[in-house]
């Protein structure tokens, strides 16, 4: 008999209950992209264990015979069978500020790419912003973090925001006066001072966009963040608006997260 089930590698990002004793959560997979699943007999259960619990990495055991959901979107549910816990960041739920910037995250998966497409490169990513999340204490770096994802998706998403030149000018961060720029969400990038004027537009300091910018070009663990709380919050209202603006899925909803990042209590 051939087995049916593979082992994946995964963050649970939704687990809602169903029937009794079932669930069925949403994972983001190293090799399958995101997809749902169900696990059966898994409320409670010693089988499962931790491992369905948010901001945990667990292998799990897929068995490839899915069932189809709906013909219309080809929406298929995986069957769960077992999961072993391989790291768990269950204690960025005790800061306020880790647990908004995880779920925002979260959050920002479920509702922007596409089910079982395979990105190996995004799982890396949350994965490597989840790790630094945990390991950085000061609101600065969760912001700047933060930040590095959006852009980071942003790319994958093809509607990552231009972050080198004026919009207008074409005149580089060093080549313009003054310590700003304005954020210009609708032609998706920033204009300089002497090419815009300030109303409505999202004030950003040359600091937080050269952040910006090295977060684009390097890897996020290997990103040094110079900008302050203040530069990196209103950056994060700019990507948000930014996201609304270009990315078709958000249906220019607000990032429910977003909200309490920005409160920081
Ligand atoms: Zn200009």
């Amino acid at each position: 008999m051939t087995s049916t089930t593979q082992r994946e590698l995964c963050f649970v990002l939704r687990a809602m209950p169903f029937r009794e004793r079932d669930q069925i959560v949403v994972l983001l997979t190293e090799n399958k992209g995101k997809i749902h699943a169900i696990a059966r007999n898994s409320v409670q259960s010693r089988r499962f264990g931790g491992c369905l619990n948010l901001f945990t990495a667990s292998e799990v055991e897929l068995d490839s015979r899915s069932i189809k959901v709906s013909e219309e979107t080809d929406e298929k549910l995986v069957g769960l069978q077992s999961a072993i816990i391989r790291q768990s960041f269950a204690d960025i739920a005790k800061n306020f500020d880790k647990m908004s910037a995880a779920s925002a995250m979260n959050e920002l998966i479920l509702r922007t790419i596409p089910n079982h497409r395979n990105a190996p490169e995004l799982f890396k990513l949350y994965s490597n912003c989840l790790v630094m999340i945990r390991e950085n204490e000061s609101r600065q770096m969760i912001l700047a973090i933060s930040n590095a994802f959006v852009l980071k998706l942003t790319q994958w998403l093809g509607v990552q925001p231009s972050v080198t030149r004026c919009l207008t000018c074409e005149k580089s961060l060093s080549e313009i006066s003054g310590d700003h720029v304005l954020g210009q969400v609708a032609r998706g990038g920033w204009a300089c001072t002497g090419c815009a004027t300030e109303s409505r537009d999202h004030t950003l300091s040359k600091d937080v966009i050269f952040d910006a910018y090295q977060a684009i070009l390097n890897p996020v663990r290997k990103t040094t963040f110079s900008a302050s709380e203040r530069e990196h919050l209103e950056l994060l209202q700019y990507l948000e608006q930014h996201m609304l603006y270009h990315v078709n899925g958000l249906e220019r909803k607000p990032i429910g997260s977003y909200q309490f990042l920005k409160s920081g209590i």
